[in-house]
């Protein structure tokens, strides 16, 4: 088994050669600042200097577009809340982001600010009716750089109607790649990553996104039977990667919801990074009250709250899949 975060040589050409000692330094220094003797006062310096840091950092620019979905058939786990904070923290460093709500709650939609009431174009236009996804797009109103694919309602009829209908398993990919074409055509800029929020289920709309996405990322609620239905979770994704998308690649892992005070959150900690070490992102999402709060004012953490806990943690995540290096083999 080779190492692949630590890996210094990118295998895959698409993603910038990554000196991960560089990234470690940054998201781990402790040495700009005194840290007392006190553990509150060190975590307290430590995050002050997470912050600063990752406040500066380069984040590179991926030679082609990243399409990535991020899913769990479990409800609840974070889904909606790492797309949309991973989208916030991406575009404020600069990269050009779009953001595809493929859940008919359209939580990601509301949380992004974008109008998605039953008459709005959305994604459900562009995968049954084939509507170019160059109609539906609405630009988040505060953050610079971000577009958003919305969903209404109307989706959630929309595995019924896929099942009949010609090549059913590609038309998400389909649609983002006559649109990625359309962009290169009209001059318009190349998105850099391509995010998508899949529904809490394995059904045609997630199979999509699988077909659609190059890369997964599955966030795992540090909370009881966090694993439970992961494998058959791995099981479907093995399977589109084998049928449909064989150059898709390992899914990446991030736990949410972690709350330090309890064994239960540690142990999921342990087990997770047990059993997929060279799966896990580093950073944590912690339980936060300011994380629930920030979509019912129709926002991210990165602008509602963005000194907070959670958006630094969202932040952290953000760069390192934004510096992340794929090996072939895990
Ligand atoms: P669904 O399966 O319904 O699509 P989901 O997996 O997308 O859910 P979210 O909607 O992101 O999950 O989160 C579920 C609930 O938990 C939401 O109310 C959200 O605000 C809240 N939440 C998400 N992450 C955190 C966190 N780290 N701390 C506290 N609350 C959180
Ligand atoms: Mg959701």
């Amino acid at each position: 088994m080779e190492d692949s975060k630590n890996s210094k040589s990118a295998e895959d050409k698409n993603y910038p050669n990554t000196d991960y000692s560089e990234v470690d330094k940054l998201l781990h220094n402790t040495t700009e600042i005194d840290i007392s003797s006190t553990p509150l006062a060190s975590q307290v310096a430590s995050e002050l200097n997470k912050r600063s840091l990752l406040n500066k950092a380069e984040h590179p620019t991926p030679k082609n577009t990243r399409i990535m979905a991020i899913t769990n058939q479990k409800g609840g786990v974070g889904k909606t809340t790492t797309v949309v904070n991973i989208a916030a923290s991406l575009a404020k460093a600069g990269k050009n982001i779009l953001v595809i709500d493929l859940d008919p709650q359209g939580n990601c939609s509301t949380a992004l600010g974008i109008n998605h009431e039953s008459t709005v174009p959305s994604i459900y236009e562009s995968l049954i009716n084939s509507t170019p996804i160059s109609d539906i797009i609405q630009p988040c109103p505060d953050i610079n750089n971000l577009d958003v694919a919305p969903a209404t309602i109307n989706l959630s009829g929309s595995e019924l109607e896929l099942v009949s209908m010609v090549s059913r398993e590609n038309r998400l990919k389909n649609a983002i790649e006559n649109y990625m074409n359309y962009r290169h055509e009209q001059g318009l800029p190349r998105y850099d990553f391509i995010l998508i929020d899949c529904p809490p289920s394995l059904g045609l709309l997630t199979i999509n996104a699988f077909t659609a996405a190059d890369e997964i990322l599955i966030p795992i609620q540090a909370q009881y039977y966090a694993l439970e239905g992961l494998s058959q979770l791995l099981n479907t994704i093995n399977l589109v990667r084998t049928q449909l998308n064989e150059n898709q690649k390992p899914p990446l892992m991030l736990i949410t919801m972690y709350d330090a005070r309890t064994n239960l959150s540690n142990d999921v900690v342990n087990d997770v990074n047990e059993h997929f070490p060279k799966q896990v992102l580093n950073a944590i999402i912690p339980q936060s009250v300011r994380l629930s709060e920030a979509p019912s004012h129709a926002q991210t953490i990165i602008t509602y709250e963005p000194d907070s806990i959670g958006a630094l943690a969202y932040k952290e995540a953000a760069y390192e899949i934004a510096t992340w290096t794929y090996q072939k083999k895990i």
